[in-house]
């Protein structure tokens, strides 16, 4: 029954400890599934971050196509086959470029984006090449500046285009919530704010290139885009985070103020004062582009330098969240392994024991109790406090009986006083301290012709006799005195701490109180009175000294002819 019981324990135990470490797996669910959640998010901003870049790139290189498209639309008979090789070379390497942008992001999950670049960007792209291949296929003498000027337009429309891809993706990435969502609007920002800048000159191109006044309208757009580039410079800026103003940030950001907005805005600020004025352009069309091409490199360095922060910090982004993850999986690794391992050393070291104490407890509790164990059988839930009590009430009775056992063996039967045995157990702790000797009394008490009480009166009236001196010499002493049936007839009295002259008047005293208790009623002996000699020493080296001077006194006393006290 208690192995069934011990068997129940060690299935609670386990229990105990199952539910330990669901408790502690769920109270970690929340830490693992947040920190894998923030690293999936950093994972996927990459991803976006980088179909970001390649997109604003591949805007950028539609931006740049007007370059060789001007050069082209503006070069001299001669230099047309030339401007003509590097424009084809430029459109087939964009056109590489817009195909991997758009596999990228059909497979990054831009699918609308990809959509969108098929559908609007690449016809719009193709419409403004067209404009540009017509504009250079008509004969010289026969080109207008409105033809020119269209031809830039279109390939303005474009670009805005590929700026409406650009937005597509940014406003289906899920990243912009978290640390990285101002690089989101960054990347925008500086798309915009390059192709503003690459405008202000392409505006004035068409009327440089014919040396003619430039048109009401292109002047308004030449303003807006001059405005919209200062804007979006100083935007930057701002949007901008203060921790990731770098250096090379401020470097780059001052580079674009003293390089395009100082120099490249006025040059063509410039031009436009001459068309004003009605004078002659102090530069052509290609030399223009020449010129404006320098200033405008500082505004691609600065979104250069943007697409690539953005690209690391969503990298050093995502290697953080990938340490979170590996920290609190760690975590919950090792907290569960500690309750694991406390589970095992409390089964192994505290509850292992304590199932085989308690058993050992019930067995103990059990054992010579069979009755109490017929009804312990019925008792299944009898706790271990009930075997506590039992034993308890066990170790009760035993201390019991021991001492009835060592008063028993400790007593004389018949008088009910101490016996030799008792004797020698007291002189055995006297003699611990030997000293103790020199103030303890002696007395050898013996009856007077007690042969003659059992002769004459029988053995029964002798033992009466013994017991009334017994009761005789009980009277006589403190309950801290020692008194003994020494054998016989023969008791002693032993009194510590007394005098001589003391010791002497207890003797007569008991002398006296037995000759008058008057105890035989025996008619064969009736004119005698039992009377008892009492030799007393006080005093001794040893215990044998003590006694051999008591006995020697016993013996004076009985020569000088009984019913005497001598010393
Ligand atoms: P004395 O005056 O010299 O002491 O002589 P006595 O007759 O008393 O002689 P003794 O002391 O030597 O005798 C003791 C007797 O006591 C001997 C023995 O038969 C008897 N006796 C010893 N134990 C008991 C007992 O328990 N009961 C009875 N009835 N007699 C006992
Ligand atoms: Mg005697």
């Amino acid at each position: 029954m208690n192995a069934l019981r011990s068997e129940h324990i060690s299935r609670r135990l386990w229990l105990a400890m199952l539910v330990i470490m669901l408790s502690v797996a769920l109270i970690s669910l929340p830490l693992i599934v947040s920190s894998y959640r923030s690293y999936q998010k950093s994972s996927e901003a990459l991803q976006e971050i980088q179909s970001l870049k390649m997109v604003a790139e591949l805007s950028n290189k539609i931006s740049r196509e007007r370059a060789p498209a001007n050069n082209a639309m503006s070069s001299p008979q001669d230099e047309l086959p030339e401007q003509l090789g590097a424009l084809r070379k430029y459109r087939a390497e964009a056109d590489i470029q817009m195909q991997q942008a758009a596999e990228v992001l059909r497979r990054t999950g831009f699918a609308g984006a990809a959509r969108e670049l098929e559908q609007n960007f690449k016809p719009a792209l193709a419409l403004g090449r067209q404009a540009v291949d017509r504009y250079i296929a008509l004969p010289y003498g026969q080109r207008r500046q409105e033809q020119l000027d269209q031809a830039i337009a279109s390939m303005f429309m474009a670009w805005d285009q590929s700026h409406a891809v650009l937005q597509h993706v940014v406003s289906q990435s899920k990243g912009k919530d978290t640390a990285l969502s101002n690089y989101y609007t960054l990347i925008l920002l500086l798309a915009d704010l390059r192709d503003q800048a690459g405008r202000t000159a392409s505006n004035i191109m068409a009327a440089v290139s014919f040396n003619e006044p430039i048109p009401e309208e292109n002047l308004a757009r030449f303003m807006q885009t001059q405005r919209q580039t200062q804007y979006l410079w100083q935007l930057v800026n701002v949007v901008q985070p203060e921790h990731d103003k770098t250096p090379e940030f401020q470097a780059l950001h001052r580079r674009v103020k003293s390089g395009f907005l100082d120099q490249g805005l006025p040059l063509i600020a410039g031009l436009v004062d001459e068309s004003l004025k009605g004078q002659p352009y102090s530069m052509t069309g290609p030399q223009l582009t020449q010129a404006i091409v320098g200033k405008f490199s500082t505004v691609v360095d600065l979104q250069s330098y943007i697409l690539q922060y953005s690209v690391d910090a969503a990298r050093q982004e995502l290697q953080q969240a990938k340490k979170k993850l590996i920290y609190a999986i760690l975590i919950v690794l090792v907290s569960l392994l500690t309750v694991v391992l406390t589970m095992i050393y409390a089964r192994k070291w505290v509850f292992e024991p304590l199932i085989v104490a308690r058993r050992q407890l019930f067995a103990l509790a059990q054992l010579e109790d069979r009755p109490a164990l017929e009804s312990s059988r019925h008792r299944q839930g009898s706790s271990i406090f009930d075997a506590i009590s039992r034993l308890q009430k066990k170790l009760q009775q035993r201390e019991a009986l021991e001492f009835q056992l060592k008063h028993i063996a400790h007593s004389d039967s018949l008088t009910g006083i101490a016996n030799r045995f008792a004797l020698d157990e007291y002189i055995k702790l006297l003699e611990k301290q030997p000293s103790q000797f020199k103030q303890t009394c002696l007395m050898i008490i013996d009856i007077d012709n007690f042969k003659q009480v059992n002769d004459r009166c029988g053995h029964i009236a002798g033992d009466w006799v013994i017991q009334a001196v017994a009761e005789n010499l009980k009277s006589c002493v403190r309950a801290s005195d020692l008194l003994v049936r020494y054998g016989g007839d023969e008791f002693l009295v032993l009194i510590e701490n007394i005098s001589q002259e003391t010791a002497l008047k207890v003797a007569e005293k008991i002398r006296k109180g037995v000759l008058a208790s008057e105890i035989l009623q025996c008619e064969e002996l009736a004119e005698v009175n039992v009377s008892i000699s009492a030799g007393v020493a006080v005093g001794a080296a040893s215990w044998m000294a003590l006694l051999a001077r008591a006995d020697e006194a016993l013996f004076r006393a009985k020569a000088k002819g009984k019913n005497t006290v001598s010393d």
